[in-house]
């Protein structure tokens, strides 16, 4: 599928990144970490990211947030360019453990951005936060304090301080990559039930192939840096999944496996080039093993 032929309602994407290019410099030397990457995210819609570590996803994040200035290129959320946060955004990072104020109870840490909507009135604000510490299973620890509670928990804390905040796009960075298989299984359903009850459109950013076909909508696959759009899979997995009955389905291996090819020849002819070396010339060359470790850092 094309990313820029959503079916829009006439309406344009909700998010369009247009040759999206960042390069960091300084300390006399530059790191071009996103080359050119395009794509669109129609309301509602649940797209996943995924690339090998390295590949430049926190990067994108942090310019659809407003956080970071591109090098070039074009960022346009509901239909005004960004130039800084915007209001109608909530972030999910990794960290959970640096995300969260250790000072403040779960209660205050989900209601502080909820101070800058000065349209809310106190008990609005606290009924917000009530109905998100709910819909992620913390509606009885209010008074507890983040180091008090597990990882998985801390997690479900930042994401109920997202969920209070009423995003039209919720962008998340590999939210459960620190926290146990069971406990991102359990988070990975929390996040699919969420998008199906709230309607926001989610743009969730993993390197584990699996997590992103099992969550998605859409898979983008990203190559390694300097970093490319390699393919916008369609999951057409049914929408009620569950991690047993989805993930041993015959449709979901194959999902899983033409994404992992797509990385996989994007790494071979990222290992070519690098070693100076083309296809055509590696095939002369008989079976050399090509299986260098290269291609992710
Ligand atoms: P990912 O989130 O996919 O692991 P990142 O966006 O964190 O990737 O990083 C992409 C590339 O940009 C990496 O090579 C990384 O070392 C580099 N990079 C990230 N942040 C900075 C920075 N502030 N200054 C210089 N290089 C950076
Ligand atoms: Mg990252």
């Amino acid at each position: 599928m094309n990313p820029t032929d959503l079916p829009q309602d006439g309406t344009g994407p909700l998010l369009d990144v247009r040759a999206l290019r960042k390069v960091y410099t300084g300390r006399g030397r530059s790191v071009e970490a996103v080359r050119d990457l395009t794509f669109a995210v129609g309301a509602g819609e649940l797209v996943c990211v995924v690339g090998p570590s390295g590949a430049g996803k926190t990067t994108l994040l942090k310019c659809i947030a407003g956080l970071l200035p591109p090098t070039s290129g074009d960022l346009v959320l509901e239909g005004a360019p960004v130039q800084g946060p915007p209001p109608g955004m909530a972030v999910v990072f990794q960290e959970y453990g640096r995300s969260l104020f250790p000072w403040m109870t779960v209660q205050q840490n989900v209601e502080l951005p909820l101070k800058q909507k000065k349209s809310l009135t106190r008990p609005r604000r606290q009924e917000l936060v009530r109905d998100a510490l709910a819909a992620v299973g913390l509606g009885d620890v209010p008074g507890a304090y983040p180091w008090q509670l597990s990882g998985g928990m801390q997690q479900r804390v930042a994401l109920a301080r997202a969920v209070a905040y009423e995003p039209h796009i919720l962008l998340m960075d590999e939210p459960f990559a620190a926290v146990d298989a069971q406990t991102r299984a359990d988070l990975e359903d929390l996040v699919r039930s969420l998008w199906q009850r709230l309607g926001v459109t989610i743009l969730f950013v993993t390197h584990d192939i699996d997590e992103a076909v099992y969550l998605g909508q859409r898979v983008l696959v990203l190559s390694g840096s300097p970093t490319v759009v390699l393919d916008d899979v369609a999951i057409d997995l049914p929408a009620e999944r569950d991690q047993l009955g989805t993930r041993s389905s015959a449709r979901f291996g194959e999902l899983r496996a033409q994404v992992f090819g797509q990385i996989q020849r994007a790494k071979r002819g990222w290992s070519a080039s690098a070693g100076q070396q083309s296809r055509a010339e590696e095939d002369a060359a008989g079976p050399e093993p090509t299986d260098s470790p290269v291609g992710t850092r």
